[in-house]
């Protein structure tokens, strides 16, 4: 069975979520200083001729795969200053999810506010409460992932069983509030998306080296979006640094691409450049290669399986659906 770990779903019109809203709320969201600021903001990835772009398909559960899905219109949520704002509407999404993105095979990811860690372990309490939970999004923001701020979020996800997703949300680096990328501001949109992964690389050093398993040694955290062939490089340097300055870290107690290999996921998009072979996998170990999971980006244009095996083979596309299963639950692999 496909096991997809980076489905992406998202509300058709923005009325959808005012059955999860009250009346004063639902009048903040039509107010045309929202709105106008909602169309700036969902046109920052690509610039094109056209100013709006065609609505990607609607997300319909399908029986003949399993899906991880991903709200991302709540991830943009890292770029907004008003933070009551987030947190409604973010609740107004998850609830949303829940009613229409939820089947036997599929579970949608909790967004979470970057702004208020408590109310997101709340949050993430009463969404596993249900069961329809698959895991928990939390926006990038420039606090980094391994701060003692996230330790209610963290938390809430090891009581509930529940991975946390991290997947960029198209404005970091762009927006204020919204994570920096490495260097600077970059002014095109496409040095912005080149450079996503170093949101990743810079998450899995905040969290080796703050600790962030020390205290949360059950905690699973899934990169998805963000690729996977830079791992290598990266788990030599980790470790390389921490062999040579372990002292000023004695929380971290062994090599962290062994953490790498027991608390972390990442997908598979995009696998057009994972083509070299010969130049990424000699670089991971077994037990890493079993934290690489299909992720197709659908519908932005993301991978089909079929190409999965185009780039890698036969084999590669069964481990990674297997491994998709171990993330997101061992019945999955049953069916
Ligand atoms: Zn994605």
């Amino acid at each position: 069975m496909i096991v997809d770990c980076d489905r992406h779903a998202a509300v058709h019109r923005y009325t959808d979520l005012f059955p999860y809203m009250t009346h004063d709320w639902r009048r903040h969201f039509e107010r045309d200083e929202w709105l106008s600021s909602v169309n700036l903001g969902l046109n920052h990835v690509r610039v094109a001729e056209q100013f709006r772009h065609d609505e990607p398909e609607p997300y319909v559960p399908s029986g003949d795969e399993f899906a991880l899905v991903l709200p991302h219109q709540g991830l943009a949520v890292n770029g907004w200053a008003d933070r009551v704002a987030a947190r409604t509407f973010l609740a107004a999404l998850n609830s949303y999810g829940e009613d229409h993105w939820a089947s036997g095979t599929s579970r949608p990811v909790v967004v979470v506010s970057p702004h208020d860690a408590q109310w997101s372990a709340t949050e993430i309490r009463r969404s596993a409460a249900n069961g329809k939970a698959g895991g928990v999004a939390l926006p990038l923001v420039p606090e980094t992932l391994g701060s003692r701020t996230w330790d209610p979020i963290y938390a809430a996800c090891t009581e509930a069983g529940l991975p946390l997703v991290i997947h960029y949300s198209g404005v970091e680096g762009n927006y204020l509030g919204a994570a920096a990328l490495s260097g600077g501001a970059h002014g095109s949109a496409f040095a912005r998306l080149t450079l996503m992964p170093h949101l990743a690389e810079s998450s899995i050093a905040s969290l080796t080296f703050e600790g962030a398993f020390a205290r949360f040694p059950e905690l699973q955290v899934l990169f998805s979006g963000f690729g996977f062939t830079w791992l290598p490089s990266l788990l030599w340097r980790i470790d390389r640094e921490w062999r040579t300055f372990r002292h000023d870290v004695p929380w971290v107690t062994s090599p962290p691409s062994e953490r790498v290999a027991t608390n972390m996921w990442f997908t598979t998009y995009p696998i057009a450049e994972a083509a070299a072979r010969s130049e990424w996998e000699p670089g991971l170990t077994d037990a890493h290669r079993r934290r690489l999971v299909f992720g197709s980006h659908a519908p932005f244009g993301g991978d089909t399986p079929a190409e999965i095996q185009g780039v890698l083979d036969e084999d590669w596309v069964r481990g990674l659906m297997a491994n998709g299963a171990a993330l997101v639950g061992a019945e999955v692999g049953a069916r």
